[in-house]
């Protein structure tokens, strides 16, 4: 049988498919479509001087006045992450339980993710598995880089691969990268270096 890597970037786990994804990174998932609403609001924000962060039950996304700096590569992240996801939740739910049209797009957003965090399991099941994994990571990570600071951070953890304790953590979390053997992990393996840690310090 064929071996491929799964379709995330930095994972090399392998797979049986192309295009397909590995079990770290399909539930690795779950805790983006989690995040994803605040990172909208949070992201949207960053729009425009002197737009205000809300609370994301009461999101309303108002006009944006024309007058003000546009922060175009935030608004392309937000139509972009709005647009995929909500194609990926029409897809699982079916049009007629989801009136999208019915929302603003920012409550529009937050139905998508919430839609997509009860039923996707069924994607897990098909083909598109792959494809939509790397969709919901995509969204996640283009609004995170508009909100978060993406300096390298110190895991503190020995390497397993050299045991030198130089592994550090690039671009937000993107994955994680040894700088004594260059040894990388992908973003849904970072729980696993964490936890051989504390197994080995007991
Ligand atoms: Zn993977
Ligand atoms: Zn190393």
């Amino acid at each position: 049988m064929k071996i491929y890597e799964c379709i995330l970037p930095y994972c090399r786990a392998e797979v049986y498919d192309r295009n397909a994804c590995c079990e770290d990174c399909w539930q690795d998932r779950r805790g983006q479509l989690a995040s994803l609403p605040e990172l909208y609001v949070m992201t949207y924000a960053m729009l425009t001087p002197g737009s205000r962060q809300q609370d994301i039950e009461t999101i309303h996304v108002g006009s944006i006045d024309p007058a003000a700096p546009l922060n175009l590569v935030a608004l392309d992240s937000l139509t972009y992450s709005y647009q995929r996801l909500a194609a990926w939740a029409m897809w699982v739910c079916r049009p007629h339980k989801l009136q999208l049209h019915a929302y603003t797009t920012g409550r529009g957003f937050l139905m998508v993710c919430r839609a997509l965090y009860v039923h996707d399991s069924r994607l897990g099941r098909t083909d598109d598995a792959g494809q939509y994994c790397l969709d919901v990571w995509t969204a996640y990570r283009r609004l995170l880089v508009q909100v978060v600071p993406i300096e390298p951070r110190h895991l503190e953890v020995d390497c397993p691969e050299c045991s030198s304790r130089t592994v550090y953590t690039r671009h937000a979390d993107e994955y994680a990268l040894c700088a004594n053997c260059r040894t990388t992990w992908a973003h849904s393996q970072m729980p696993k270096l964490r936890q051989a840690q504390r197994t080995a310090a007991r």
